[in-house]
């Protein structure tokens, strides 16, 4: 990942931190010292952000763990200075479980806030809301009023906001996963308008938090049409559903015929519902050179065949079709075959995306 350092493996995740993180820290630091002139200011500064990190790497361990409780890994864990990404590596088959996912971030800073709530109030040691600034007035209500602040950014239906996801997850259980994000996207796009015109006459900082939604929303948006951002997209969007199934005992012969009469250059061979090998072009061609016509399917295969699931996201089973050494990998579901994906088809995947990206921008 570029621009981003790894700060260490918690729970079996790499977390990284993102240069614009700095960006903000140095930010912080220089009007602490404008407005403080002092050291200690701007130390008492950097410790609350770095509390506030902390936050929000609690925040992205809900997004985790809430998908690990429906068996989705997460590749990594990003943070950004208004908040962070954590990478699933794939999207769940149910959007409800997309939503759960979504909110479980924001779950996490609720119950931070909720918890320092209840000691400043046991201490009797709430202030006054008036009373807090930046750098001024109680270090655990600060943090406590950041958290919520967090739980209420987060949840803008903006990408690359919980509230987009949870938006697109909303949108998906009635659209089409890609037009769910690209209307989710376009949403967000149009919050980041507002925020960054807001935010010209209210407080300039509103326009850096605007150009990073923008940005966000754009990298959302391109994640569904364009080939360096297969991993937004599931690989049954892409996958070839109308093909021929060979048996073991199926001779060439009958495999010619098929050849022949159509386009597909690889097939899956099945037995007893499992997919057993393929049979490429090229060993279709051997098996007729060595053998002829009765040599059977069975013969020939190959049997180190890589898959790939059809909820998989498409980057992770594309880079295995490119290192692979065939053209075609069987694409399972429960262990049944569901589909093929091959590098032509990814490639007609991409090309019509991108038409259809460009139609709605
Ligand atoms: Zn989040």
């Amino acid at each position: 990942m570029k621009w981003s350092w790894k700060i260490g493996n918690f729970l079996g995740i790499d977390v990284y931190l993102h240069t614009t993180f700095f960006l903000l820290i140095g930010w912080l630091a220089l009007s602490y010292w404008f407005q403080e002139n002092s050291l200690v200011a701007v130390v008492s500064g950097v410790g609350f952000i770095l509390a506030l990190f902390a936050s929000v790497v609690f925040h992205e361990y809900g997004h985790a763990l809430a998908a690990r409780r429906f068996d989705v890994k997460t590749r990594d864990i990003t943070l950004y200075p208004i908040g962070g990404v954590a990478r699933l590596e794939r999207i769940p088959e149910d959007p409800k479980q997309e939503l759960w996912i979504a909110i479980a971030g924001p779950a996490v800073n609720v119950v931070i806030a909720v918890v320092l709530f209840l000691w400043l109030l046991i201490n009797s040691a709430l202030d006054p809301l008036s009373s807090l600034s930046l750098t001024g007035g109680s270090f655990l209500e600060r943090l406590m009023v950041t958290n919520l602040f967090l739980v209420g950014f987060n949840l803008i239906p903006a990408f690359p906001m919980d509230g987009g996801r949870v938006l697109r997850a909303l949108l998906a259980t009635r659209l089409e996963y890609t037009r769910a994000t690209q209307i989710a996207a376009s949403v967000g796009q149009g919050m980041a308008f507002l925020f960054g015109f807001i935010g010209l006459f209210i407080n300039p900082f509103l326009i850096f938090i605007a150009l990073f939604v923008w940005i966000g929303a754009q990298g959302e948006a391109r994640m569904v049409t364009l080939k360096s951002a297969l991993g937004g997209i599931p690989v049954n969007r892409a996958m070839l559903t109308n093909f021929t199934v060979l048996s073991q005992d199926d001779s060439l012969a009958k495999v010619v015929d098929y050849v022949l009469s159509g386009d597909q250059k690889d097939f899956p061979v099945v037995a007893e519902g499992q997919v057993v090998g393929v049979l490429s072009q090229s060993a279709i061609l051997d098996g007729l050179r060595r053998n002829g016509e009765a040599t059977l399917v069975g013969s020939v295969m190959r049997t180190d065949f890589q898959t790939a699931d059809s909820f998989e996201m498409l980057d992770t089973a594309f880079a295995r079709l490119q290192n692979c050494d065939c053209h075609t990998i069987p694409i399972l579901h429960q262990e049944q075959l569901v589909g093929l994906l091959t590098m032509d088809n990814v490639g007609e995947f991409i090309r019509i995306q991108s038409i259809l990206g460009t139609s709605n921008a």
